[in-house]
């Protein structure tokens, strides 16, 4: 996490919505087809909600039918942070924003060619480039 983006738990809730401090913040996980990104088709790049940057692109999102925006890959690798989690009884791998350590998903690896990867994210911790 970058200097320049650390701010304290008390600092992020007066600048994020509840919704989004519970998912970005908390590491939460919005009930799935709630989130507005899901099913959209918008051409453009998903940017971080807490920090701006650039983190997917809308050619590399797919209809993974989980309920959640779901891309093939990040705009870089560099740009996630991954982490392994084992909450809930499950091993899985989880990713967040590398500048910001703002939590975005997990990353599964069921996805569709060419990567076979699934990042399944949460639309709370997205900002499509068109929508600021
Ligand atoms: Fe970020």
């Amino acid at each position: 996490m970058s200097e320049d983006f650390k701010k304290t738990r008390e600092e992020w809730k007066k600048i994020l919505s509840p919704e989004e401090f519970e998912i970005c913040i908390n590491h939460g996980t919005e009930p799935p087809f709630s989130g507005k990104y899901n099913s959209t088709k918008l051409d453009g790049n998903f940017k971080c909600t807490c920090c701006g940057e650039e983190l997917f692109s809308s050619d590399t999102k797919f209809d993974s039918g989980s309920g959640w925006p779901s891309f093939w890959q990040p705009i870089t690798d560099e740009k996630i942070e991954y982490i392994r989690d084992s909450s809930y009884g499950m091993e899985r791998i989880e990713v967040n924003c590398k500048k910001c350590g703002s939590h975005l998903g997990h990353v599964f690896d069921d996805g569709p060619k060419p990567t076979n990867l699934r990042y399944c994210i949460n639309s709370l911790s997205l900002k499509h480039e068109k929508d600021e």
